[in-house]
């Protein structure tokens, strides 16, 4: 088979297009999306799938717990509902950050009661967290892990690192990135357009693609654990993880 050939069985094959990693306003303060518009965004770029990854943070802009967690389910919700009625599915994931610095973590498979414990936990940096809380139907990564002001951590207590970060404001150090990833061995790595912006042109500017579309953000970490997709940076130029 020649590559062109190969390459079309496999957009074929793995026909599913999903975004990873997008934000919006105001769940994430540094987003300018409303979450009616990340869902229209999305479907009008032919997307079967936009994953909501907001930040999640204690203490975010000085609102309490409640009000933390309400905005941001309040956020999904409506990209949810709007993503239903055109269309389009919305699942999600939580980008968090722990009070000691300046590190973000995806996870994917996350629920209101999980976030609930999670944002106890803030205070107290990622070891902790890791030892003390379980999380075995979810995914947990290091997001951009070699931008700007982020520390490594010890790669035992991650599942993975987002490689292909391709937020167009932060160099993420891809091609670092990635070696990083093949010496540590990370089973998974993943690829997200982190995008926040409207009118910069980096919506859909990768994806993860799968065989079926994926049911809600516990599909996602399963389907990362089994390795069974392809990442897509840019438009249809494949990556086989
Ligand atoms: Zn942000
Ligand atoms: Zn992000």
């Amino acid at each position: 088979m020649n590559i062109k050939d190969l390459k079309a069985s496999l957009l074929k094959e793995y026909s599913f297009q999903t975004e990873l990693h997008a934000h919006t306003s105001p769940a994430s303060s540094c987003s300018q999306v409303l979450p009616e518009e990340m869902a229209e965004t999305y479907k009008k770029l032919g997307y079967d799938a936009v994953t909501i990854a907001n930040h999640f943070v204690y203490e975010y802009q000085g609102l309490s717990k409640n009000e933390v967690i309400d905005r941001f389910f309040d956020n999904f919700e409506r990209a949810e509902k709007r993503g239903k009625e055109i269309g389009i599915r919305v699942l999600l994931a939580a980008e968090i950050r722990f009070s000691e610095n300046e590190n973000d973590y995806l996870i994917y498979g996350v629920t209101r009661k999980m976030l609930e414990e999670i944002y106890d936990l803030l205070p107290y940096g990622i070891e902790n967290f890791r030892k003390v809380y379980k999380m075995p139907d979810s995914v947990f990564l290091q997001a951009h892990p070699f931008r700007e002001d982020m520390e490594l951590v010890s790669p035992a207590i991650l599942d993975g690192i987002e490689v292909f970060n391709m937020h167009p404001n932060h160099n993420s150090k891809v091609g670092i990135a990635s070696v990083y990833a093949k010496e540590q061995n990370f089973s998974i790595i993943t690829a997200g357009s982190d995008f926040h912006h409207p009118n910069r042109g980096h919506e859909g500017v990768s994806a993860i693609r799968t065989k079926h579309l994926p049911e809600d953000g516990f599909d996602i970490a399963k389907i990362l654990r089994s390795g069974d997709y392809l990442l897509e940076v840019g438009r249809n130029n494949i990556i086989i993880p």
